[in-house]
């Protein structure tokens, strides 16, 4: 078999990436597609952890907007990615994949709380682990969760998970002539305000030189095929060769 060319990656998985055409909650066939793409990377041998959003289920910000406590609002979201995680684990278990969820907020009777050793010691003995409750706090995101828990794991890299195959100069849903990159600056992205991560992700990601590729999760065969070394969607670094801001895909 071949070597994988990231050893230890985290995928990031917005809660939509489980909703499916629903437009809510969790799709049962998107779901088993997830953990079907989870496998084949983790059959290439690669060391996979999963941090999982939970926008299909509640979003605090948006919660806020209507009037809710911001903070309470956000620990609800938190709740709704321990949902997601819970499916996710049960999703690959079924097809034989030994998982362990660890949860920023302590919940013992269904998920162990996080513990960055315990978690690096599951990666090394072939556990695909899922960090829920994003980082335990309101006011964030679970794109900066995915920032911590890589920089914290030791990930070679993030892997982001989306509907979109890559990182555009506007929404290419909307806008017929969005320009995709291949690769950009961390700074590239913060100056052009594109949508990658929120602000505290990608500065967390800049100050400790963590790469992030951004893809299509819908397109199959890709996460597989990333931690393998093939060039998919876009890919956020340090720096770019040939070094004149943005560059775009010929
Ligand atoms: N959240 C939070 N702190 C975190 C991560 C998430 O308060 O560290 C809350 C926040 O309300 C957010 C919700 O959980 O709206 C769901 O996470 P997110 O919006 O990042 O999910 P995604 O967009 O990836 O589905």
């Amino acid at each position: 078999m071949s070597k994988p060319f990231y050893k230890r990656v985290l995928l990031k998985l917005s809660g939509e990436a489980l909703m499916g055409e629903k437009g809510y909650g969790i799709d049962p066939n998107t779901l088993n597609y997830m953990a079907q793409e989870v496998k084949k990377a983790y059959e290439a041998d690669a060391q996979i952890a999963v941090v999982i959003g939970g926008g299909n289920i509640f979003r605090g910000i948006e919660a806020a907007e209507q009037g809710m406590e911001r903070a309470t609002a956000d620990y609800m979201g938190m709740l709704a990615t321990v949902i997601n995680a819970l499916a996710l684990q049960n999703a690959l278990e079924k097809i034989g994949i030994t998982t362990r969820v660890q949860s920023a907020i302590e919940m013992r009777e269904l998920a162990e709380p996080y513990i960055r050793r315990k978690a690096i010691r599951h990666l090394e003995k072939g556990r695909v682990v899922i960090f829920a409750a994003g980082t335990g706090n309101p006011y964030f995101t679970t794109d900066t969760a995915a920032a911590l828990r890589a920089i914290e794991i030791g990930a070679d890299i993030i892997l982001k998970g989306t509907k979109v195959d890559g990182i555009y100069s506007s929404d290419p849903m909307k806008d017929p002539k969005a320009k995709k990159f291949e690769r950009l600056t961390y700074m590239d992205v913060i100056r052009n305000s594109l949508k990658v991560m929120d602000s505290t992700a990608i500065t967390l990601c800049m100050d400790n030189n963590l790469p992030i590729v951004v893809f299509s999760i819908r397109k199959e065969d890709s996460l597989k095929k990333i931690i393998l070394g093939e060039k998919i969607g876009s890919i956020v670094l340090r720096e770019v060769k040939d070094d004149a801001g943005v560059q775009e895909e010929s």
